[in-house]
C-alpha cells in the first residue's frame, strides 16, 4: 500500500464532489499534523484530493476564485488507499474499488453498495452538501478553516442546494452557509450564489448533446430505459435559440440508444421552476408523473428544481403504471 490516501468525488464531477475532496483532504492532513486531533484514529498516510474527470466551468471559476488548483485526475483505485467524498456507490467510484482500501467516506446521499471489512470513519448526513457534513467535522476536531476552504466549502453548498432553493435543502445547509460566509468574507449569498452558478449557464459554447449530457443519467423504469439530464440556468432565455436544435438531438439519441424516453430538465433557478423537455413513445407518463399534459416538446413545471426527488420517483411510478 502506498502512503497516501486519495481523496475522490463522483464521477462526471460536481462542485461539491472537487471541492469537498479538497477541503477533506486538508482537514485529514491537519489531523495528521496534529498529532492525531481527530481522538479516534490514527492519521499516518498523507492525503491528496483526486478527480475522476475535467471539472465544469462553475467549479473551474470557484477553484480559481478561492486559489486552489484543479486536483490530478485519477480513474483507478486499484492497490490505493482511497477516501470516498459525495458518493459511496461502486457505479460513481473509481474502478477497482474492491481493491482498494477505502479508510473513510463522508457524504449526504443514500447509503451505497461500497463495504469495508472494518470500521472505518464514515459519515453521512441527510442535508443538501457534502460541504455541510465537513463544516461540522471541522468544528468537532478543533481544526480551524482558513478564509479560502471557507470559501469552496460555502460554494459548494450553494451549488449543491441551487442557493438553498432545492428540495434537498435543510436548516442545518442555511446555518452551516451563514457561518462559512462570514470567515470567506462574503456578505451577500445569493448573489454569490448567482455568479458561481451563470458559470454553468453559459451554453454558447457547448454542443447540443453537450448541453444534455452536461448532467445526464440513465435509468431502468420498469424494464424500459430512460434518461434523464438537468441544466441548471439563472434565466431560460439563455437556452430559448437552441430549444429545436437539442430537441432534434434527443430524438436521434433515443433512436440510437434505444430509449423509452429522454426528460431534459431546464431548470430556471431564479423562477424556480423546470420546463421539461420530453421525447417519448409514452407521452402520457407526463400527465401520469406530473399532473399536466405535454403539449408540444416540453411542459412547464412549477417549483420543481430537483431531479432526484421531483422528477425520477413520479416517473418511475409512471413508467410501472403504463
Ligand atoms: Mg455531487
Ligand atoms: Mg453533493
Ligand atoms: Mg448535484
Amino acid at each position: 500500500m502506498e502512503h497516501v490516501v486519495y481523496v475522490v468525488g463522483h464521477k462526471n464531477p460536481d462542485t461539491d464532489s472537487v471541492c469537498s475532496a479538497i477541503a477533506f483532504a486538508y482537514l485529514w492532513n491537519k489531523w495528521k499534523e496534529g498529532g492525531n486531533v481527530s481522538k479516534m484514529m490514527k492519521v499516518e498516510a498523507e492525503a491528496k484530493p483526486v478527480i475522476q474527470g475535467d471539472v465544469n466551468p462553475e467549479t473551474k471559476y470557484v477553484l480559481e476564485k478561492f486559489g486552489f488548483e484543479v486536483p490530478e485526475i485519477m480513474t483507478n483505485g486499484e492497490g490505493k488507499k482511497v477516501a470516498l467524498v459525495d458518493h459511496s456507490e461502486k457505479a460513481q467510484t473509481v474502478e477497482g474499488i474492491d481493491k482498494a482500501e477505502v479508510v473513510a467516506i463522508i457524504d449526504h446521499h443514500k447509503i451505497g453498495d461500497v463495504t469495508t471489512p472494518q470500521p472505518i470513519l464514515f459519515v453521512n448526513l441527510p442535508v443538501g452538501c457534502t460541504a455541510t457534513v465537513l463544516k461540522l467535522l471541522f468544528d468537532k476536531t478543533g481544526v480551524e478553516i482558513t478564509k479560502e476552504i471557507a470559501g469552496i466549502l460555502l460554494s459548494s453548498i450553494l451549488s449543491d442546494t441551487v442557493i438553498f432553493k432545492s428540495a434537498t435543502t435543510t436548516e442545518l445547509d442555511k446555518e452551516v452557509a451563514e457561518e462559512l460566509a462570514k470567515i470567506a468574507g462574503i456578505d451577500d449569498l445569493t448573489k454569490f450564489g448567482v455568479e458561481i452558478k451563470s458559470k454553468l449557464s453559459a451554453v454558447d459554447d457547448l454542443s447540443a448533446m453537450e448541453i444534455i449530457k452536461r448532467d445526464y443519467k440513465d435509468f431502468d423504469m420498469s424494464g424500459k430505459k430512460v434518461g434523464v439530464g438537468q441544466i441548471e440556468l439563472v434565466d431560460l432565455s439563455l437556452i430559448e435559440n437552441r430549444i429545436d436544435e437539442i430537441y432534434e438531438t434527443m430524438k436521434k439519441m433515443k433512436e440510437e440508444g434505444g430509449y423509452a424516453g429522454i426528460f431534459l430538465m431546464l431548470t430556471d433557478i431564479m423562477k424556480e421552476g423546470t420546463e421539461l423537455l420530453v421525447v417519448t413513445d409514452y407521452p402520457e407518463v407526463v400527465e401520469k408523473a406530473f399532473g399536466k399534459k405535454l403539449e408540444g416538446k416540453s411542459v412547464w413545471l412549477e417549483g420543481v428544481m430537483s431531479r432526484k426527488k421531483q422528477v425520477v420517483p413520479p416517473l418511475e411510478k409512471a413508467f410501472a403504471e403504463l
